[in-house]
């Protein structure tokens, strides 16, 4: 019996190599299946078949620019983002790359989806049905950031001023002296820029927490050059 992941990684690479409209569709997804498992002995399996998608999306985008065509996101020009409940960590990973990030079922996912959003879900049967959607398969067992990568990499997005991670509203710089009383005193002695969500009111600064979190989003590139082969 074939698993979840299995039958979602399947579909991630079937939507990949369609664009390029192979002759047999099915006999490239095998092949791409295979070669995951061939490399998962030095990376593990899933981050194998993350390496291999990643890949493969590349040289498909190299392909469909060198014929004229371009790589359609199936998305287009949207930017917020409803994640199932499986998903909470992505979502927050998403705020702190600067995009607005609901977590709910994967119903809720499919409505934005069908609105004026993108939905991510780990559920592969929405996908089994006809209907074209703005819709993306996320794989589980990645880590959130590396799974954040892969989203933003599929819809040719950058990374945008952060957000805070707990809600998604934007961050606003405050005067130092109209936050004193939350500053630790530790933290008072050594910073002076401070930020506070518009929405929940949360403070932020940026320490070593923070700095470690934006160098993780910095390093997530869209999908403008070569991965390398896995
Ligand atoms: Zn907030």
């Amino acid at each position: 019996m074939t698993s979840r992941l299995e039958r979602g990684w399947r579909h991630r690479f079937r939507a990949v190599l369609e664009k390029v409209r192979p002759r047999r569709l099915e006999f490239g997804v095998d092949l791409l299946m295979a070669r995951s498992r061939a490399l998962a002995a030095t990376v593990g399996l899933e981050e194998a078949r993350a390496r291999v998608y990643e890949f493969t999306r590349w040289r498909v985008q190299r392909r469909l620019e060198k014929t004229g065509a371009c790589w359609v996101a199936p998305t287009d020009g949207r930017d917020r983002f409803a994640c199932d409940l499986s998903l909470g960590g992505l979502a927050r990973w998403l705020r702190a790359a600067g995009f607005e990030a609901s977590v709910g079922s994967t119903e809720d996912a499919i409505a934005l989806a069908r609105a004026d959003g993108i939905g991510l879900t780990t559920d592969v049967e929405p996908f089994e049905r006809k209907e074209r959607l703005a819709l993306l398969w996320v794989p589980s067992s990645l880590p959130p950031p590396r799974q954040m990568g892969l989203v933003l990499r599929d819809l040719s997005l950058a990374p945008r001023t952060p957000r805070c991670m707990a809600c998604g509203g934007a961050l606003r710089l405050v005067a130092k002296a109209s936050v004193a009383e939350r500053i630790p005193p530790r933290t008072a002695r050594w910073k002076e820029d401070y930020f506070v969500c518009e929405r929940c009111d949360r403070l932020f600064w940026q320490g070593t927490h923070w700095e470690r979190i934006a160098a993780r989003v910095a390093a997530e590139r869209p999908a403008a050059e070569d991965p390398g082969r896995p």
